[in-house]
């Protein structure tokens, strides 16, 4: 088997006297599609951080393909452009158009010219069927339209991993269907994925593989029949009762 894209090692988080994440090992795989469940304060988006460099871990390390990225002198920004995140609250660039917003990374941190950027955000627009709307700012669109423009600009880094962090929690529930088609897509066509979600259907329906966290530990994992179907831990069992 070929060496995993990304190896968590015993990672540790802590804000102060708060330990947020204890001793984490998690591994992700080329095609990997990990959903991470777990309830608020469990410590998904705090991992997901460490993941993308966006927060340091106290303890441990993360290695992308066997190197190490917490490391000193490794670059961010480069690491970025491989490894894209998805927000909850979408976080675009509120004064520049659609196609600005997806152009941008491949502009200014990429160094591509005008127009190779533009064709790459315009196939990624196509893609999440938002290319219509390419002159359109933020504020005109819906939620789950902004949320599709937030992928199309992630996915024009071509990143080899994709971070979402509950990437439909702040749309109204007629629009999450629109942004999981999306992402059901991406994970067909074979994108590496991790997930924070609360939608158990999608992680059930879409993942290779599912983590639960509990106050700032993985207390199970496994495949999504091991997780839904035959769950061993009883706080796995009592989370996914909340969802029935
Ligand atoms: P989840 O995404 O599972 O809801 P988080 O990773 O956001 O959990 O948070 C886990 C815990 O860490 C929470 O108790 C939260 O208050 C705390 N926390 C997260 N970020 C910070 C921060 N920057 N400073 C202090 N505490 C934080
Ligand atoms: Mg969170």
């Amino acid at each position: 088997m070929s060496e995993p894209i990304i190896q968590v090692r015993h990672l540790s988080k802590s804000f102060g006297t708060h330990v947020v994440l204890r001793d984490v090992d998690f591994t992700v795989n080329a095609g990997d599609v990990t959903c991470v469940i777990g309830a608020s304060g469990s410590g998904k988006s705090t991992l997901l951080r460490c993941i993308n460099l966006l927060e340091t871990p106290t303890n441990g390390n993360v290695l992308f393909h066997g190197q190490e990225i917490t490391a000193k002198g490794f670059d961010p920004c480069a690491y970025r452009a491989k490894v894209g995140m998805v927000f909850q609250s979408f976080n675009l660039f509120n004064n520049m158009s659609v196609l600005d917003n997806c152009t941008a990374g491949l502009r200014y941190v990429l160094h591509q010219d005008k127009e190779t950027a533009r064709r790459t955000a315009l196939a990624n627009l196509e893609k999440v069927g938002m290319a219509p709307y390419i002159h359109a700012k933020p504020r005109q669109l819906s939620g789950g339209q902004k949320q599709r423009v937030a992928i199309a600009r992630a996915l024009s880094m071509q990143p080899e991993v994709l971070l979402f962090d509950e990437p439909t929690s702040a749309l109204d529930p007629q629009m999450v269907g629109e942004v999981l088609a999306v992402m059901r897509q991406l994970a067909k066509d074979g994108l590496t994925m991790i997930v924070v979600t609360h939608e158990m259907a999608f992680a059930r329906d879409v993942s290779s593989h599912v983590v639960y966290m509990a106050d700032g530990v993985i207390a199970e994992e496994g495949t999504p029949a091991d997780i839904f179907e035959h769950p061993q831990n009883p706080r796995t069992v009592e989370f996914l009762s909340r969802f029935r």
